[in-house]
């Protein structure tokens, strides 16, 4: 008997190693001791952890570094829950062995956190799907290399008070 293999590129399936993410090769892991340091941070414990205005608390972006309100530049990284909508998604179609480990195209999603900020992120596990604008997602981790970075839970909803905390979640 043969299979069908004449050019099957092999697929990444979730099982592979535990440090390697479904997406990326560990060479396009971002560095976790530069501007975002604090994301990185909190993302190493779980936590979803974003900037804030340290005067009048107005979300900044990430690499913002006065506030549009007051213009202080004193910025507060704080942990939020970790939920959100999708606000604008698509699907990227990019074969570029030795960076992308996806053989197909993934999902990237501008996703609205209830905190007020704007995160681009892909999926926590594998898809070749986006999902549709307005969808709630709870914010989990991949982990490129060794830093983990935001990721959406796609599928069913899971409210906050159901996802591990950081307590429990190092365990894993
Ligand atoms: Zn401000």
């Amino acid at each position: 008997m043969t299979s069908a293999s004449t050019s099957a590129a092999p697929e990444p399936t979730g099982a592979g190693p535990a440090d390697e993410d479904w997406l990326v090769t560990t060479s396009l892991a971002p560095h976790a001791d530069g501007s975002l340091a604090p994301l990185y941070a909190g993302a190493a414990r779980g936590e979803l952890t974003l900037p804030f205005c340290g005067e009048c608390g107005l979300a900044v972006e990430l690499e913002q570094r006065a506030c549009d309100s007051c213009g202080s530049t004193y910025i507060d990284w704080r942990a939020v829950e970790r939920v959100g909508v999708v606000h604008a998604a698509t699907l990227v179609h990019r074969r570029e062995p030795g960076l992308i480990r996806a053989t197909g195209p993934y999902p990237v999603l501008d996703v609205e956190v209830a905190s007020g900020h704007r995160l681009v992120m892909t999926t926590v596990t594998a898809s070749d799907a986006a999902p549709v604008i307005g969808q709630p997602v709870a914010i989990g981790f991949r982990t490129v290399g060794e830093v983990a970075v935001p990721a959406a839970h796609l599928g069913p909803f899971l409210p906050a008070s159901s996802l591990p905390t950081s307590e429990t979640e190092v365990s894993t």
